[in-house]
């Protein structure tokens, strides 16, 4: 059976300010809805908890389960489907989650469901994408102020002062982004695709620039695997960049044998130390195919949890960083946002269909048969910061 490990050595250093405060468990939130667990709560239930057993002890069933058997009511009730990005905690994951996994999934469910309402279980620009891609539709984001560092790092007005400044060089566009920078871009990408992205991009303007914004370590990591002239912009995602190569040492020595995994929003120096590095859905099916005895997962530390669930012969080394936007979603504000239909996620027309310009670009690339992996161990390359 898996075993969760929470690592001590960075769990110490943190706990002066931003430590690892996993959200606080729904003990009052159903009793405050008039939920209850019944009898017929617990059989609508009891398959859904053999999947978060591992994570979810039985005393604290009887809290969940609940809000979880309300929102699957309410999901009947109004033709909805909640879309779960990897990072949400594993009672939302597996117990109410219609489509899970990264961005550039649940961007291409979003576009394809029969639903009539959406509940983005993720952050605001995830919401967004999905309104974006499916205007007719009502999307719902539970809690408003689910933001992100990255997306919160750049403006439209950021993206145009750019391209006066390099014109005719195609911007390319990590989907962390705001639908008011998506409609300033020629094209978007994701973790899973940003090379195959900028390289088409490329070919297509005709030039060996391009600029890949707003996330630096993702772009110097991409750079390091082509020889495009890569320009960049100052964005940090606040949860990856927190990581070291001391860290990596640190478990190293601590677990010897350990297997170390990094997301491409990890700085170089990180990316260099670890064994294997990609996109959210790239670690996890690593995981799942190879199915090594101990895995340190440098990514958001809830998917350890979600991964573990499904690796029964897997230990994880959790490195206790959260993501404080991810984690404002909960059983209960997608309980209310279901049951109040509130909040409705709505963009102007005239920037959504520019922004959808951008996302189509990239989701008419051939799709990869599976997750493209970063190499690792790769000389840092330089960029060029705006
Ligand atoms: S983990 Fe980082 S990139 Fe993802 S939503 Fe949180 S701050 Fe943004």
């Amino acid at each position: 059976m898996a075993r969760i490990i929470d690592a001590p050595l960075l769990a110490d250093r943190r706990l002066a300010g931003d430590g690892c405060e996993l959200p606080g468990r729904p003990i009052d939130d159903a009793a405050k809805r008039g939920l209850a667990f019944t009898p017929e709560v617990k059989r609508e239930t009891d398959a859904l908890y053999e999947k978060v057993e591992r994570l979810i002890p039985p005393f604290e069933w009887p809290a969940y389960a609940p809000l979880i058997a309300g929102i699957n009511r309410l999901k009947r009730e109004k033709n909805a489907i909640i879309l779960a990005h990897n990072y949400m905690t594993s009672e939302i994951f597996f117990c109410v989650g219609d489509i899970r996994g990264d961005s550039l999934q649940l961007a291409r469910e979003a576009a394809n469901t029969n639903a009539k309402v959406i509940v983005q279980a993720g952050v605001h620009f995830m919401a967004e994408t999905s309104k974006i891609l499916a205007p007719e539709k009502t999307v719902l984001i539970p809690d408003l102020r689910a933001g992100c560092s990255l997306a919160a790092s750049i403006t439209g007005a950021d993206v145009r002062l750019i391209k006066a400044k390099y014109p005719g060089v195609p911007v390319v566009t990590y989907v962390n982004t705001s639908a008011e920078v998506k409609a300033e871009s020629d094209v978007t990408c994701t973790s899973s695709n940003a090379v195959q992205v900028c390289e088409w991009a490329a070919k297509e303007w005709g030039t060996d620039r391009v600029i890949l914004i707003p996330d630096e370590f993702l772009a110097k990591n991409v750079a390091a695997m082509t020889d495009l002239k890569i320009i960049a912009w100052h964005g940090r995602c606040e949860v990856h960049e927190r990581f070291t190569a001391e860290d990596i040492a640190e478990i190293r020595a601590a677990h010897p044998g350990v297997v170390v995994l990094a997301h491409p929003e990890c700085p170089p120096e990180v990316m260099a130390a670890s064994d294997y590095a990609g996109s959210t859905a790239a670690l996890a099916a690593y995981v799942g195919k190879r199915q090594p005895g101990k895995v340190l997962l440098l990514t958001e530390c809830s998917m350890s949890d979600n991964v573990a669930a499904a690796s029964p012969r897997t230990d994880f080394i959790r490195p206790c960083n959260l993501c404080p936007h991810m984690k404002r979603i909960s059983l209960a504000n997608i309980y209310d946002a279901l049951l109040e239909m509130k909040h409705k996620v709505e963009i102007p027309e005239e920037v959504r269909v520019r922004a959808k310009q951008a996302i189509d670009r990239m989701l008419a690339l051939p799709k990869t048969e599976k997750p493209l992996d970063f190499e690792v161990g790769l000389p840092e390359a330089a960029v060029e910061l705006v």
